[in-house]
């Protein structure tokens, strides 16, 4: 990111210029960045298997950029199983996650050959009962609730006791034991995902310890697997004081325990890893549109994008930095409340922050919106998405093509009496 005539530069390309030329609300997404994130994974764990986390960012452009870097992929439905077959990740690469999959979901899964992280007994049941009525084989993995504590927004905790994902560590070896009597399903791994954006690296040194602990008891009762998948989680900087954790970091955090317990028990495992907001959070950003500003009790900077595609700071009180693209060499000396088009009091993306004085027409930046931006968006308040656009050497693709008021109603039906 740097400065050039006081507007800013993403990817090579002059923010300003992307803005009158694809229009506003606009998500910028540097390819570079993307596989440079995923190399990262790649030099810090050579022998593991990154399963990106499709959630955090389901456009098939981006899906494919991480295929050619070697990505399989963390599937959460079954839209997602089929985004990532669209995009030739393989089949083999697939681990198909959720707390709630459909009995069609489970369907798709076991017609797809991939791997199945199970999520109760009950599931288990029914996927063995599927796979048999299919005369199919399913490897499956044991979603485990490893009661960890990863010290970030509850919202984004997902191994906590009470949390809604896994089966409870102390079930997890009788689950095991029922999974060896069921038909045509084979327990290959054990897999859990303790929370998102975590800076703290130590709480993944701790699922690591619990989860080998598991693994050493199922190994002393006899079973054996392929793989244990520690999920992802790894936190980006939103803030200039705020030094995130690398993948190196991870490592150092993760390996040493990992390792030393295989080796003790004398056995190979593969190692996964569910990388999500670290590959393509710090990718993106979005460029928005100042509509009108407004010196109520506040000061008020009305932009046109809202959490209708940027849900993260209303939802978990995120805090992303924001900059005016067209005023870099301008002075931050207006203490403003950047806030979107949406009828809510609460749709505020950015709240008391230092930006240069703001006019109508100008264009602000939201930084390392890639990760869970528009992949949560919608189309609240009767308001079409926005395009995406990516840009590689200087080039710039549109990746989606921005919707139009046709979308809004391409699926409502008015019953002919109203006609
Ligand atoms: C969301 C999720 C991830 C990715 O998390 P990040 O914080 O984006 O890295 C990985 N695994 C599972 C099971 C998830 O639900």
């Amino acid at each position: 990111m740097q400065k050039e005539s006081g507007h800013l530069v993403f990817g090579g390309v002059d923010a300003v210029e992307l803005a009158e030329t694809y229009g506003t609300p606009l998500y910028v997404t540097d390819e570079d960045r993307v596989r440079n994130n995923f190399r990262r994974y790649n030099s810090a764990f050579e022998t593991a298997d990154k399963y990106y986390a499709v959630k955090a960012n389901g456009n098939l452009a981006i899906l494919k950029i991480l295929a050619s870097e070697g990505a399989g992929a963390d599937v959460f439905s079954g839209g997602e199983l089929q985004l990532v077959k669209s995009a030739g990740i393989p089949m083999g690469k697939i681990l198909f996650n959720g707390n709630s999959k459909s009995e069609e979901e489970l369907r798709a899964a076991v017609d797809a050959g991939v791997k199945v992280s199970v999520d109760s007994q009950d599931e288990m049941r029914t996927l063995s009962a599927i796979a048999v009525a299919m005369e199919k084989e399913v490897e499956i993995a044991i979603r485990v609730n490893p009661d960890v504590s990863p010290k970030v927004n509850p919202k984004i905790a997902t191994g906590l006791r009470e949390s809604k994902f896994g089966i409870p560590f102390y079930e997890v070896i009788a689950t095991c034991e029922d999974a060896k009597m069921l038909p045509n399903i084979t327990l290959t791994g054990l897999h859990c995902h303790i929370g998102s954006q975590i800076l703290d690296v130590s709480v993944f040194r701790e699922a690591t310890e619990k989860m080998m602990n598991l693994v050493e008891e199922l190994y002393a009762r006899g079973m054996e697997l392929e793989f244990v998948d520690l999920g992802g989680g790894l936190g980006i900087s939103h803030r200039k004081e705020e030094k995130a954790p690398t993948p190196n970091d991870l490592a150092d955090a993760i390996l040493p325990t990992f390792d030393a317990r295989l080796d003790s028990l004398g056995i190979k495992l593969k190692l996964v890893l569910e990388p999500g907001r670290s590959i393509v959070g710090p990718a993106t950003i979005l460029l928005s549109r100042v509509n009108t500003v407004k010196q109520a009790y506040k000061k008020f900077v009305a932009i046109d994008a809202g959490f209708n595609l940027f849900m993260r700071p209303v939802m978990y009180d995120a805090y992303h930095e924001v900059v005016v693209a067209n005023k870099l060499n301008e002075q931050a000396s207006v203490l403003c409340t950047v806030v979107g088009p949406v009828c809510e009091s609460g749709d505020i993306l950015a709240k008391d922050r230092m930006l240069p004085e703001v006019e109508r027409g100008d264009l602000v930046a939201i930084l390392n919106a890639g990760a869970y931006g528009f992949s949560m968006s919608s189309q609240y308040n009767g308001r079409p998405r926005c395009a995406e656009v990516l840009i590689c050497d200087g080039k710039v693709d549109v990746i989606r093509s921005k919707e139009s008021v046709d979308d809004l109603i391409r699926n409502q039906v008015i019953p002919p009496r109203l006609m």
